[in-house]
């Protein structure tokens, strides 16, 4: 999804968009509902909107899938590509805008949405806090059954305790 920046009128152009928006390369693409909207001050244009939708994450525990909501907003300002005033301007933004950049005449909005949606979603996703994840020797899923290797699960929230422990074994 580009905007040709000269498709802006002067009083701003507003648009809810539905854009499929891949966050993840091999899945299907997340639908994203995109409200937008794009003011033009020469060759300056603020892009603010909100984006709303479900991603599927894989958790980094039990390695199942799960949807996450995501509802977020955005304030971007992009300058062209080269423009040499905006590396010395960029000391007078706030930290809630992004500057970024766009070439030729168009505005990528869906790279713009993919950005601010990454950003969203946590590095280290959980399908709940207090996924057990799985046995670490024979794979079972820990959340639907315990297996029957020896209890030395570690719950992995403690796992820095029993390191802890370790060492403290280790001095004596
Ligand atoms: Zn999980
Ligand atoms: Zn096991």
């Amino acid at each position: 999804m580009r905007i040709n920046i000269f498709e802006i009128p002067e009083e701003g152009l507003e648009q809810d968009i539905d854009l499929p928006v891949i966050i993840n390369n091999d899945r299907k693409p997340d639908n994203v509902f995109v409200r937008i909207k794009l003011l033009r001050f020469g060759t300056k244009i603020l892009v603010q909107g909100s984006a709303k939708t479900t991603v599927s994450l894989q958790c980094s525990r039990c390695l199942n899938d799960f949807p996450c909501p995501v509802d977020l907003e955005f304030r971007e300002e992009y300058t062209p590509l080269g423009d040499t005033d905006t590396e010395r301007d960029q000391e007078l933004y706030d930290d809630e805008m992004g500057v970024g950049f766009y070439e030729g005449d168009e505005i990528d909005i869906a790279e713009l949405v993919k950005e601010q949606v990454l950003l969203a979603v946590p590095m280290k996703p959980l399908c709940k806090n207090e996924c057990k994840g799985i046995c670490s020797k024979c794979g079972a899923d820990l959340n639907e059954h315990s297996c029957t290797c020896k209890d030395d699960h570690i719950d992995p929230r403690l796992a820095p305790l029993e390191k802890y422990k370790e060492l403290l074994n280790r001095k004596e």
